[in-house]
Protein backbone atom coordinates (compact mmCIF):
# COMPACT_ATOMS: atom_id res chain seq x y z
CA UNK A 1 0.00 0.00 0.00
CA UNK A 2 1.26 3.37 -1.07
CA UNK A 3 1.96 5.95 2.02
CA UNK A 4 0.01 9.06 1.47
CA UNK A 5 3.44 11.07 2.51
CA UNK A 6 4.71 8.95 -0.57
CA UNK A 7 2.06 10.33 -3.29
CA UNK A 8 2.75 13.45 -2.65
CA UNK A 9 6.72 13.66 -2.32
CA UNK A 10 7.05 14.71 -6.00
CA UNK A 11 4.83 17.41 -5.45
CA UNK A 12 6.95 20.95 -5.30
CA UNK A 13 6.52 23.41 -2.68
CA UNK A 14 4.07 26.06 -3.01
CA UNK A 15 6.61 29.34 -3.53
CA UNK A 16 6.99 31.98 -1.35
CA UNK A 17 9.13 34.58 -3.22
CA UNK A 18 8.31 34.97 -7.04
CA UNK A 19 11.24 34.76 -8.99
CA UNK A 20 12.45 35.97 -12.56
CA UNK A 21 13.35 34.32 -15.55
CA UNK A 22 16.71 34.54 -16.61
CA UNK A 23 17.02 32.19 -20.15
CA UNK A 24 15.43 31.06 -22.45
CA UNK A 25 14.13 27.71 -20.93
CA UNK A 26 14.22 24.52 -22.71
CA UNK A 27 10.71 23.45 -22.23
CA UNK A 28 7.50 25.05 -22.01
CA UNK A 29 4.25 24.47 -20.24
CA UNK A 30 1.11 24.17 -21.86
CA UNK A 31 -2.62 23.95 -20.82
CA UNK A 32 -4.73 22.25 -22.55
CA UNK A 33 -7.87 24.45 -22.12
CA UNK A 34 -10.57 21.48 -23.20
CA UNK A 35 -9.54 19.46 -20.02
CA UNK A 36 -8.20 21.57 -17.34
CA UNK A 37 -11.07 22.13 -14.58
CA UNK A 38 -9.72 25.63 -13.92
CA UNK A 39 -9.08 25.04 -10.17
CA UNK A 40 -6.36 27.30 -10.09
CA UNK A 41 -3.99 24.58 -7.84
CA UNK A 42 -1.23 25.15 -9.88
CA UNK A 43 -0.73 28.65 -9.79
CA UNK A 44 0.50 29.02 -6.21
CA UNK A 45 2.94 26.47 -7.10
CA UNK A 46 5.03 28.47 -10.35
CA UNK A 47 7.89 30.25 -9.41
CA UNK A 48 7.55 33.02 -11.39
CA UNK A 49 4.19 33.70 -11.17
CA UNK A 50 2.69 33.32 -14.82
CA UNK A 51 -0.42 31.24 -14.63
CA UNK A 52 -3.74 33.28 -14.72
CA UNK A 53 -7.32 32.22 -15.26
CA UNK A 54 -8.98 32.77 -18.99
CA UNK A 55 -10.93 35.87 -18.89
CA UNK A 56 -14.70 35.34 -18.16
CA UNK A 57 -15.55 36.87 -21.46
CA UNK A 58 -14.02 34.11 -23.53
CA UNK A 59 -15.69 31.51 -20.77
CA UNK A 60 -18.81 32.36 -19.79
CA UNK A 61 -19.51 28.88 -19.04
CA UNK A 62 -18.35 27.02 -16.95
CA UNK A 63 -18.02 29.57 -14.39
CA UNK A 64 -14.56 28.40 -13.52
CA UNK A 65 -12.78 29.64 -16.96
CA UNK A 66 -9.58 27.48 -17.36
CA UNK A 67 -6.50 28.65 -16.87
CA UNK A 68 -2.92 29.92 -19.11
CA UNK A 69 0.58 30.21 -18.97
CA UNK A 70 2.26 33.69 -19.84
CA UNK A 71 4.11 31.97 -22.51
CA UNK A 72 7.53 34.52 -22.26
CA UNK A 73 7.64 34.65 -18.14
CA UNK A 74 7.52 30.28 -18.28
CA UNK A 75 11.16 29.30 -17.50
CA UNK A 76 9.56 25.30 -18.00
CA UNK A 77 10.05 24.00 -14.44
CA UNK A 78 7.79 21.94 -15.05
CA UNK A 79 5.90 22.27 -11.07
CA UNK A 80 2.59 23.43 -12.48
CA UNK A 81 2.92 19.47 -14.70
CA UNK A 82 4.22 18.06 -11.52
CA UNK A 83 1.22 19.82 -8.94
CA UNK A 84 -1.76 19.34 -11.63
CA UNK A 85 -1.09 15.43 -11.99
CA UNK A 86 -0.35 14.65 -8.55
CA UNK A 87 -2.68 16.58 -6.85
CA UNK A 88 -5.93 17.39 -9.26
CA UNK A 89 -5.98 16.31 -12.60
CA UNK A 90 -3.80 16.01 -15.79
CA UNK A 91 -4.03 19.44 -18.33
CA UNK A 92 -0.68 20.71 -18.28
CA UNK A 93 2.22 19.34 -21.38
CA UNK A 94 5.68 20.36 -21.34
CA UNK A 95 6.84 20.78 -24.61
CA UNK A 96 9.86 21.27 -25.79
CA UNK A 97 10.29 25.01 -26.56
CA UNK A 98 11.95 24.79 -30.62
CA UNK A 99 8.66 22.50 -30.83
CA UNK A 100 6.65 24.93 -29.06
CA UNK A 101 7.41 27.79 -31.04
CA UNK A 102 7.14 25.69 -34.58
CA UNK A 103 3.69 25.00 -33.52
CA UNK A 104 1.86 27.66 -31.62
CA UNK A 105 4.23 30.00 -34.14
CA UNK A 106 5.03 31.65 -31.17
CA UNK A 107 8.70 32.92 -30.53
CA UNK A 108 10.40 32.75 -27.01
CA UNK A 109 13.17 34.77 -25.63
S1 LIG B 1 -4.14 22.36 -11.62
FE1 LIG B 1 -4.55 21.51 -13.69
S2 LIG B 1 -6.79 21.42 -13.83
FE2 LIG B 1 -6.30 22.82 -12.13
S3 LIG B 1 -6.23 24.89 -13.06
FE3 LIG B 1 -4.12 24.08 -13.09
S4 LIG B 1 -3.97 23.14 -15.14
FE4 LIG B 1 -6.15 23.38 -14.74
S1 LIG C 1 6.62 25.31 -16.08
FE1 LIG C 1 7.18 26.40 -14.19
S2 LIG C 1 7.39 28.52 -14.85
FE2 LIG C 1 6.24 27.48 -16.48
S3 LIG C 1 4.10 27.82 -15.98
FE3 LIG C 1 4.70 25.87 -15.07
S4 LIG C 1 5.30 26.37 -12.97
FE4 LIG C 1 5.28 28.28 -14.15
Amino acid sequence: MVKVIDFYKPVPKVIETVAKKKKRPKFMAVVDEDNCTGCQVCIPFCPVDCIEPLSKEKYESPPTPPVQVRFNECIGCNACFKACRQLTWDAIRMIPTDEFEAIYNITID
